[in-house]
């Protein structure tokens, strides 16, 4: 996910650091690997492969639910480094419920930074699932469990590494995507707050249709985990949408009265 203000980081950090970010784990991101080690050992692995010994499958479930969540630290360290490297300070890298965030201390300074800084996290995400694509036929036949754990593996994290990749490139803020979309209008009517409030709108949009989805998924297809899946996911986008909405409004209504006080 995108450069959110979500969760708040504490205020003293103990524990991970990676090229000095620390890394936060909020205590939902606990859960959620636990259910995504549940749901992949138990659906995912099981519909994938067949005749596989059920220990194989749990151990393929914690592990896949563990380097998927490797994958999301660097496509936030794609993020960080980038916006440190443009002297933007990175508070810290936070895994949570609903991915990863990492916290910048400043808004950038123009849209080519703007644009630089969001695309970089994609752009790990499209290199690591090129990578794991390009090794996949060098790992089939497998001779034995072990390469057979690496095949399945590598196989999961192509997919949901382009998963990811397709879903922070949606258009709509606070996603990558929308980020992006907001330093291209930025770029063009050098409007800083007009751009933010677009990039808002479709955000909300988007945020809409997610939680519309989860709720064909709950109430006509019966998928109660997928459906409360994207309820969720859509109402946390659409207070952080809404959140920069808000502030694009105030900030227009700022602007308007400082002119209003230089024509008196
Ligand atoms: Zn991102």
């Amino acid at each position: 996910m995108g450069l959110s203000e979500f969760p708040k980081p504490p205020q003293k950090h103990r524990g991970i650091r990676i090229l000095g970010i620390p890394i936060h784990l909020d205590p939902s991101w606990f859960l959620i690997l636990a259910f995504l080690a549940w749901s992949n050992a138990t659906g995912y692995f099981p519909s994938m492969y067949d005749g596989v010994p059920t220990w194989i499958y749990w151990l393929l479930g914690v592990l896949s639910a563990l380097l998927l969540y490797v994958c999301i630290v660097l496509h936030e360290l794609g993020h960080s480094l980038v916006a440190k490297a443009f002297g933007i300070p990175v508070t810290c890298v936070t895994l949570f419920i609903f991915g990863g965030a990492a916290q910048i201390a400043q808004e950038p300074k123009n849209p080519r930074e703007e644009f630089l800084v969001a695309a970089a996290g994609p752009l790990v995400s499209a290199v690591i699932s090129l990578v794991c694509f390009k090794l996949l036929p060098f790992l089939w036949p497998v001779e034995s469990l072990g390469q057979f754990c690496v095949f399945a593996l590598v196989d999961f994290l192509a997919s949901v590494n382009l998963m990811l990749l397709i879903f922070n490139l949606l258009p709509g803020f606070p996603l990558d995507g929308g980020r992006i979309f907001r330093a291209v209008l930025w770029y063009f009517k050098r409007d800083y707050v007009w751009a933010t409030r677009i990039a808002s709108y479709l955000g909300l949009a988007l945020a809409y249709l997610m939680i519309a989805r989860g709720a064909w998924f709950l109430f006509v297809k019966g998928w109660m985990t997928s459906g409360l899946w994207y309820g969720f996911l859509g109402y946390f986008l659409r207070n952080a949408a809404q959140g920069s909405l808000n502030w694009s409004k105030w900030a227009e209504a700022k602007r308007a009265e400082m002119l209003r006080d230089q024509d008196h």
